[in-house]
């Protein structure tokens, strides 16, 4: 085939022209117009809500690992030793005694991390870690109850680690004993909070505390965070608020039901406490306190919210 020099010619000035009109046009493209950021979050930093969900999950897993945690048990000192062992390097206060219970005496073990801030006062969040006692020959492992708040705690201990704080003081507590070992009841229930609320009123902690949050049960897939009566109203809208702010509302505050749980004894001192927990655990609650409390319930979509919560309603009270 032959191609006269003046077809060539004419070729080569069309495909010059076509060149020149793609790269104009190249150029010209209108840059795709980034997402609105929503309005809670123009005027924070959402940098310093970074939480590590995936990290905080492989905690959840590591502290099943261990097996049954209730208290008194081989598993149990070995969980201590784990969650001590994050946190080498930070200022932990050990909160040890021994518990009267129906079923004898127990060592107890509150741990305390604390970071501290600029601002005069004191930020509690806690979540337990000791397991259901009664069902600890069942091969119970307390995924959700019990492991989720561990591992919460131990990934927002790797946020505020390191940090200056400008805002209060932020104190992790892992507490022990929050179950039974009987029957749930005033007097078989909650061993760990109990003796540092009646301590921490003793040495003038408690006066410094400005707000008590609490977490647990907090990584069921099907997050419904309840709105709980018995924990102080303004604390409760906090949550909501900081909630809302990060897009979360969804999953928070459906039904209100009066908790008992580890805040009680602060709640019963004056102290302002939320605490955050979703007890519609399975179809009706199925899960709770049964062997069927297990990982592949749980979601690190939900540890991210309550997490992310979490820090978002600490910031609110840095602000106030
Ligand atoms: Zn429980």
């Amino acid at each position: 085939m032959r191609i006269s020099f003046l077809t060539l010619k004419k070729l080569l000035w069309r495909v010059c022209l076509l060149v020149t009109t793609i790269s104009l046009s190249l150029i010209a493209l209108p840059t795709p117009p980034s997402p609105a950021r929503p309005r809670s979050q123009r005027n924070s930093s959402p940098a310093r809500l970074n939480f590590n969900a995936n990290r905080a999950m492989q905690y959840t897993r590591e502290v099943v690992a261990f097996g049954p945690r209730p208290i008194g048990s081989a598993n149990h000192k070995k969980l201590e030793n784990y969650i001590l062992a994050h946190l080498k390097g930070d200022t932990v206060e050990d909160d040890s005694f021994s518990a009267d219970t129906p079923e004898g005496q127990f060592p107890v073990h509150n741990i305390i991390a604390k970071f501290s801030g600029a601002k005069d006062g004191i930020i509690v969040i806690a979540g337990h870690y000791d397991t259901n006692y009664p069902l600890r020959d069942t091969g119970y492992v307390g995924a959700n109850d019990g492991g989720s708040s561990t591992a919460i705690l131990l990934e927002l201990a790797n946020q505020f680690r390191g940090k200056k704080r400008d805002g209060y003081s932020v104190w992790l507590l892992w507490t022990d004993a929050e179950e039974a070992v009987k029957q749930w009841s005033p007097t078989d229930s909650l061993y760990g909070t109990r003796h540092l609320a009646e301590k921490w009123q003793n040495d003038g902690t408690l006066k410094r505390i400005k707000a008590f949050l609490l977490a647990d049960m907090i990584a069921d897939a099907d997050l419904n965070v309840e709105r709980d009566a018995n924990s102080t109203p303004w604390l409760e809208d906090l949550v909501l608020q900081a909630a809302t702010g990060l897009g979360y509302q969804s999953h928070f505050f459906a039904r209100t039901i009066p908790v008992e749980d580890d805040h009680l004894p602060f709640v019963h001192r004056g102290v302002p406490c939320a605490d955050l927990i979703d007890l519609d655990y399975g179809y009706g609650g199925v899960f709770h306190h049964t062997p069927q409390d297990t990982l592949d319930k749980l979601s690190p979509k939900s540890l991210e919210i309550a997490g992310r919560v979490i820090l978002e309603t600490t910031r609110l009270l840095d602000q106030k």
